[in-house]
């Protein structure tokens, strides 16, 4: 299946080639039509800056067939899988040698157990993304959830039976030079911290996996029990208030300070009644993490999550420092932003409206993804040899529907097929961002496939978000170097600038939110959301400083965030684009061997530790001069805004649209 899509992309690019060289087109009616097109192409070139128009016509449907073809398809699989299963069972007790290890590891029954299982998961998980509510979507789920059970529960024996050989022989197995390719997947078994339940520990622990459900319950609670309050816009109609609105209110210039700040108001007020059981909710879920990871015998809940992304815990310290050592030059942008707009008053609702007058353009899907080739062109030909199959490919679901999820991803498990992408293109420039972000994801995705093993190929978010934030940066950086005006340069740094505080800044801030909650649990208390209130206004006020007047209703804000749910994880959104801007300045400042050292680094998948991974592209999080690297391109991209926006005092220009993916993330 994978081959054959390659062949399929091949054959289309020969297909735009001819077309392009008129082989086939050789009558006087077909001449006037390519030279009529020929005008307009130049026309648009012109218009968007764009030279060459690699992409025409590309598709803008998923077609699943190439996962599977039909019903049938997929539930002979499952029944495969099910039949396959007994065969686990020839594996219990030879797991005491490096023989019975390599069997088990390249075991065909076992692999082709793991693909099916890949395969179905993205099938269905793309079935429900597109129409969450279609029977088969839903049936085809619980028909893999009940398959994926099976296998969990058969192969529960595996690390009980390796963990009861001592450290001595395990490490002996395991040094093997035949199990090189595997050791990184393999590290657990040598280590002498790691804590393996017993089968009966393990299968209780999995059983009671689904009865840990507060964060689902949160998402119910939160989106459809709590009453949504009307809002009176300012033109006298009457609206239900939800999250999306007040996004769009505070990303538009129509309105002014006064009515952002009023329904900023009624955002707060509509969950200030129930800031108890949002406490309550929050406590459930880090409370089980915190018996989670005291089971696996840890200290803390930090200690747990970060030994489970294999993180090293002073990288956590490091990225915390480096956003309050920035916070000077991030006061300054505030300062000089709250002068552009010409406010008195500058509220957390203020910082989403453009500062310019600047009108991004309007632009077909096929030209979007053309420029938005054009901004990454710089990781050279190999990679955009992978970038273009991909898009290329009919696995990229482009337009928004009433049924189809909100927002933008990415998704390649096991190496069987191509990556899948699903964006909500809203027809501006402004996608690009997120067009070139999932991109990002897919290439990388794609060179793991092709040159890691099965255990080795799936990136977890820690390098997956530096792949994807590295293309954002580019396609800004391009932007900014072709604006034609003032006002373009200044809509674009802005756009950058946004992209660090929200991704940096204010996620550091999560995180700290975060620690606090999990500290005040682990030393024996409870969550109040009183004291959480004053956290987090506390931390907010610092994170803004003085330029941004923070209300005291703001402190049940905490309340709304999902990602609070997700056990320290938002700090990888803040150390990935750091170390993104890290590669890109060094790009900057060097040139081909950094990037030949970034496209290894995406070659080498999930072989290494988030960290040996990113010192293959030059980049170590260890090391304190890839901070100030990254510090260097904030601070002078900031100056730059400050220097572009001069003295002026400007009134309010055209709305910025966010796309979906990051309006958590950067809507305040
Ligand atoms: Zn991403």
């Amino acid at each position: 299946m994978y081959k054959k899509i390659v062949s399929l992309a091949l054959a289309s690019l020969v297909t735009v080639s001819m077309l392009f060289a008129g082989v086939d087109i050789d009558t006087a009616f077909a001449a006037e039509r390519t030279s009529k097109k020929e005008k307009e192409t130049e026309k648009k070139a012109e218009e968007f800056g764009l030279e060459d128009e690699v992409y025409k016509d590309l598709p803008t449907e998923w077609d699943l067939t190439d996962l599977y073809a039909d019903e049938e398809a997929f539930e002979d699989d499952m029944k495969l899988v099910e039949e396959l299963l007994p065969k686990v069972e020839e594996i219990k007790g030879t797991l005491n040698s490096v023989e019975g290890i390599l069997n088990d590891l390249e075991n065909p029954d076992h692999l082709k157990i793991d693909a099916i299982l890949k395969k179905a998961d993205m099938y269905t998980s793309f079935l429900r993304s597109i129409d969450a509510s279609d029977s088969w979507a839903k049936k085809a789920s619980a028909r893999y959830n009940e398959v994926f059970q099976k296998v969990i529960l058969a192969y529960s024996f595996e690390d009980s039976e390796i963990m009861q050989m001592p450290l001595k022989k395990r490490k002996e197995i395991f040094s093997d030079e035949s199990l090189k390719p595997y050791a990184y997947s393999l590290r657990n078994y040598t280590d002498p911290d790691f804590v393996v339940l017993s089968e009966e520990a393990g299968r209780v622990k999995a059983l009671l996996t689904g009865a840990q459900n507060s964060e689902d319950v949160h998402d119910i609670f939160d989106h459809i029990d709590v009453p949504k309050p009307t809002l009176t816009y300012p033109d006298g109609k009457e609206e239900p208030f939800s999250d999306a609105a007040y996004a769009r209110i505070i990303q538009s210039n129509e309105y002014d300070h006064e009515f952002r700040k009023e329904a900023s108001a009624v955002r707060n007020a509509m969950r200030q009644p129930y800031a108890n059981t949002y406490a309550a909710l929050l406590e459930g879920k880090m409370r089980s993490n915190w018996a989670d990871a005291q089971i696996k015998g840890f200290d803390s809940s930090l200690e747990a999550s970060l030994k489970d992304s294999d993180v090293e815990p002073e990288i956590y310290e490091k990225i915390i420092d480096f956003s309050h050592d920035m916070l000077p030059k991030i006061y300054e942008y505030y300062e000089a932003r709250k002068e552009i707009l010409d406010l008195d008053e500058m509220c957390l609702c203020d910082l989403n409206i453009p500062v310019t007058d600047y009108d991004t353009k309007e632009m077909s899907y096929d030209d979007a993804m053309n420029k938005g080739r054009k901004a990454v062109s710089v990781w050279g030909d190999e990679y955009l040899s992978i970038y273009d199959m991909i898009a290329k490919s009919s696995h990229i679901d482009v337009y928004p529907s009433p049924i189809k999820d909100t927002g933008a991803f990415e998704s390649l498990e096991g190496n069987e097929t191509t990556p899948f992408i699903m964006f909500n293109f809203d027809g501006t420039e402004n996608y690009i961002s997120t067009l070139v972000h999932e991109m990002g994801h897919a290439v990388y995705s794609e060179f793991a496939a092709e040159n890691q093993n099965e255990y080795n190929n799936e990136p977890g978010i820690f390098t997956q978000e530096v792949a994807s934030t590295s293309n954002e940066i580019m396609f800004n950086k391009y932007m900014i170097e072709n604006a034609k005006t003032k006002d373009e340069k200044l809509y674009w740094l802005d756009k950058e600038i946004t992209l660090f505080m929200g991704t940096i800044i204010r996620q550091c801030l999560y995180s700290e939110f975060e620690d606090y909650c999990y500290k005040t649990i682990e030393e024996g208390g409870s969550l109040n959301a009183d004291d959480m209130a004053e956290k987090w206004l506390e931390l907010n006020r610092l994170y803004y400083g003085d330029a941004v007047s923070i209300e005291d209703d703001y402190g049940i804000d905490w309340a709304r965030i999902p990602h609070l749910y997700y056990n320290y994880y938002v700090y990888k959104y803040a150390t990935s684009l750091t170390y993104a801007a890290s590669v890109c300045q060094q790009v900057e400042d060097n040139g081909q061997k950094e990037i030949d050292a970034y496209i290894d680094f995406l070659k080498a998948g999930a072989s290494d530790s988030p960290s040996s991974l990113l010192q293959i592209a030059g980049v170590d999080p260890l090391d304190d001069d890839t901070y100030k690297a990254a510090g260097e391109l904030i601070g002078s991209l900031i100056d730059e805004f400050i220097e572009t926006s001069g003295a002026d005092k400007r009134s309010s220009g055209n709305s910025i649209k966010i796309d979906d993916r990051r309006k958590d993330v950067l809507t305040f």
